[in-house]
């Protein structure tokens, strides 16, 4: 924090090594300091945690996501707590052009209408594919607030309410080889840089979300060749055990 900081921005679960933060403290902290906070709960969506009522003053959302789901959408919310940061981002998208086309509110509104069988959907489903993945003997870690394991599962679950969202990450060797091999045998996880559709998909964060940084950064966040992130879908959970299971065999 410096003495120019306005604000602080943080993600409810951090993408990709879902890392989850204490929203409570991060706003007692901000406010203590005069400083909005901003929540990314993209990952996390309103179903399993609702930051507005941690503390938060904005709340930003990628509905292309879960809020959409059907990966037929790119749109975007920001949710205010106070009405005067509300009326002033309505003005700033009326004036720089931000608003939806009829066809994209109209899906997104759709998407969100199942949002809640979904998310849990998404969620018990990505519980089987950490706990199979946990134990795999090929598979090195596995990053799952769901899993008893996480540093944060304790918080995630309060945070959750018991949910903890389809996106996972897990960590193979260091081997390009070895991730190519992977995502080439996998027909249920197909490599997609974007995230939270009904169907499953994986993204290599090193090439991907994250490839802007410096060897450095990446090298501190641990993100490294070996690093995959999967969006479990809702499909048959046997099928993407299966899958995985012959990916990884
Ligand atoms: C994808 C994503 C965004 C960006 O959203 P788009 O709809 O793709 O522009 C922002 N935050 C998180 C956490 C995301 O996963």
């Amino acid at each position: 924090m410096q003495a120019t900081t306005k604000l602080l921005l943080c993600e409810t679960m951090s993408n990709p090594l879902l890392r989850v933060v204490d929203l409570r403290a991060m706003a007692t902290e901000c406010h203590r300091h005069g400083l909005k906070l901003v929540v990314d709960n993209t990952f996390a969506t309103p179903v399993l945690t609702k930051p507005l009522t941690y503390g938060a003053d904005l709340v930003l959302h990628s509905v292309t996501k879960y809020l959409a789901g059907h990966s037929d959408v790119t749109a975007g919310a920001v949710v205010a707590r106070a009405a005067e940061d509300a009326a002033r981002l309505r003005q700033i998208g009326i004036v720089f052009g931000l608003t939806l086309s009829p066809m994209e509110s109209w899906l997104s509104v759709r998407g969100m209408k199942t949002m809640r069988l979904r998310v849990a959907a998404h969620s018990h489903n990505a519980q089987q594919v950490a706990e199979f993945l946990e134990v795999h003997p090929a598979v090195e870690a596995v990053y799952y607030p769901g899993l008893l394991t996480h540093p944060q599962h304790g918080l995630a679950t309060m945070q959750g309410h018991g949910l903890f969202s389809g996106m996972l990450s897990f960590r193979l060797p260091d081997d390009a080889a070895v991730v190519n091999r992977f995502m080439q045998r996998s027909e249920r996880f197909p490599f997609a840089p974007s995230l939270a559709g009904v169907d499953s998909s994986c993204s290599h964060p090193l090439y991907t979300s994250h490839r802007a940084l410096t060897d450095e950064q990446r090298a501190e966040l641990g993100i490294t060749v070996g690093l995959v992130r999967l969006s479990v879908g809702i499909e048959p959970v046997e099928e993407l055990l299966a899958d995985l299971a012959h990916a990884l065999s």
